[in-house]
């Protein structure tokens, strides 16, 4: 069986593994700052704190913002879980609005459904592909918008604005009207959970680049403490002769990442504009050039004159299909031996949002994109062979079934 997207390990992650484990640090320690200044050099934002998740990197700066009870946060209902779940752990209330075409959140959506209770936006970086940054950003600041903001806190009065939390989980290595994803709006977070573009097992980053007057860097050791238990010194701190003692400064959490991990994401960043997205760019040019000659195809958009994605998720779509249809035709191509995926079941389809009222039929094209979309595999590893297979067992199942 074709696999959907096996983690590419080599000697040289082995290596520096080994190096790790051998080094006498393997918790939160040299390899994790070094990872971290490497990912705000690449991407081009103010600081970027390393933890063992991007739900975990959500969660926290929705807690940084202070949103609780009585808070909305707008997100596409198109996205995995963890962008609503994140939401409710707050005790805030998601307020879904439908995508665009591209499988991204839909900026005329999220000015209808701005209130006086909205703090967060967090817009979803589908398949890698930039959100319109340009028209988000410049809504938030907009003066009839600002004027709805009603901040309760230090933090939410400095900025005087709804916050853009960007889940970029999918996104690292994207470019944006010639910035790099992370450095698009307020606060982004990337995963580099094994599935990802970019891995450490598990793992993720939040990318700061909050406006002036913040101070970014005091927030990253801020966010260090909260990320730690609310302890004023880490481990590492605590290993400086006679630099025994400790404080606890507030019920902190415990997400931070450990070197072991850090050494795998410095090997995978090290060639990752060399080697992993030439060699996705090239999957994604292969499967366009033979699907775009069928009439059923809708091939996903990945570039444009200002975007470039990070070719994380090929998300075919088959024009006119049933759901019924396509899952008929998933189920012909894992027969021949390839394995493929949807992205995403919309969240207001999930048990636990049906229990809390949403309804799926209140995103139109949210459904629709869903009925028929087929993510094929993309992994740098994959040979021209097995992007044939693929390609052959998508066009005969389609042919077989519509
Ligand atoms: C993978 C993913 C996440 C969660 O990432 P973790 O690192 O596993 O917490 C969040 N949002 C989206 C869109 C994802 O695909």
């Amino acid at each position: 069986m074709l696999p959907f997207s096996p983690p590419h390990i080599d000697q040289l992650i082995i290596d520096e593994v080994i190096d790790t484990l051998k080094s006498g640090w393997i918790t939160t320690g040299p390899k994790t700052k070094r990872f971290e200044k490497e990912i705000t050099a690449y991407c081009g934002n103010k600081a970027s704190l390393c933890l063992n998740s991007a739900t975990a990197g959500l969660e926290i700066m929705l807690r940084w913002f202070g949103v609780g009870p009585g808070d909305e946060v707008i997100l596409p209902a198109y996205t995995y879980s963890a962008t609503a779940n994140v939401v409710m752990h707050c005790g805030a209330k998601p307020v879904f609005v439908d995508v665009c075409s591209d499988f991204n959140i839909c900026h005329v959506e999220v000015l209808k459904a701005i209130n006086s209770n909205t703090k967060v936006i967090m817009p979803v970086d589908f398949a890698g592909y930039p959100c319109n940054y340009e028209q988000l950003n410049l809504m938030v600041k907009s003066p009839e918008i600002k004027s709805l903001f009603k901040p309760n806190n230090n933090i939410q009065e400095q900025l005087g604005r709804i916050l853009i939390l960007s889940d970029a989980a999918h996104s690292f290595g994207a470019w944006y009207q010639g910035k790099r994803a992370g450095s698009l709006t307020d606060v982004s977070v990337f995963s580099f959970h094994a599935v990802k573009n970019l891995t450490t097992a598990e793992g993720g980053a939040i990318a700061l680049n909050l406006p002036e007057p913040f101070n970014n860097e005091e927030i990253y050791k801020y966010l260090c403490v909260k990320t730690l238990h609310g302890q004023n010194k880490d481990a590492l701190a605590k290993t400086i002769p006679g630099n025994w003692r400790y404080d606890i400064i507030e019920a902190g959490y415990k997400m931070n990442m450990t070197d072991i991990m850090a050494s795998i994401g410095l090997v995978e960043l090290s060639r990752y504009d060399q080697e992993t997205l030439p060699l996705r760019k090239k999957i994604y040019d292969a499967y366009t050039a033979a699907l775009s000659k069928y009439d059923w195809a809708i091939i996903p958009e990945y570039e444009n004159h200002e975007k470039t994605s990070s070719y994380h998720l090929y998300a075919l779509r088959i024009k006119g299909i049933t759901e019924a249809q396509r899952d008929a035709i998933i189920a012909k191509i894992f027969e021949k031996q390839v394995s493929v995926n949807v992205h995403f079941i919309p969240v207001p389809m999930m048990s636990f949002y049906i229990n809390q009222g949403y309804n799926i039929n209140n995103y139109p094209q949210t459904k629709a994109q869903y009925e028929n979309e087929i993510s094929l595999p993309v992994w740098i590893d994959m040979t021209n062979e097995q992007v044939n297979l693929v390609i052959e067992a998508v066009q005969s199942s389609v042919r077989e079934v519509i």
